[in-house]
């Protein structure tokens, strides 16, 4: 499953950090969500809630997710548009893809309407911030 090993990325991470500064509980943590990642919220929730059992400083934390536009540059002009794809719905239907993945290149620059753009951003989950208990 896509989602356990972002999961599992995150839970590095944020265990990297907690070994560094000796964090004692780990409250939420706060994760940046690309557009073009195409996870499903719940799914990465329900990977966390299964990989947190293992570490007693994440036990009780749970992660906050915020969705980040993905962003294609131009290849002819060099300027960046910023993408959402799920406009509307909160989360994406997983039987339906959706058209402009579907068809590499859909995505148009906003300034000289090119098709020649490449993905620059997006594809990726951060861990923003950490709420802990001291
Ligand atoms: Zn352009």
């Amino acid at each position: 499953m896509h989602e356990f090993s972002f999961a599992n990325h995150l839970v590095q991470v944020v265990m990297k950090s907690v070994e560094k500064n000796n964090v004692k509980k780990v409250k939420s943590v706060k994760v940046h969500v690309g557009e073009f990642t195409m996870i499903i919220p719940s799914f990465l929730e329900t990977c966390y809630d299964i990989i947190k059992v293992n570490y007693p400083e994440l036990e009780e934390s749970r992660i906050l997710m915020e969705k980040i536009p993905g962003k294609v540059q131009c290849n002819e002009c060099g300027s960046i548009t910023e993408i959402n794809l799920g406009k509307g719905s909160k989360e994406p239907r997983d039987n339906v893809i959706p058209e402009s993945l579907a068809r590499p290149n859909i995505f148009k620059c906003s300034t000289c309407k090119s098709a020649d753009t490449k993905i620059v951003g997006g594809k990726e989950v951060t861990v923003k911030s950490m709420l802990i208990d001291e």
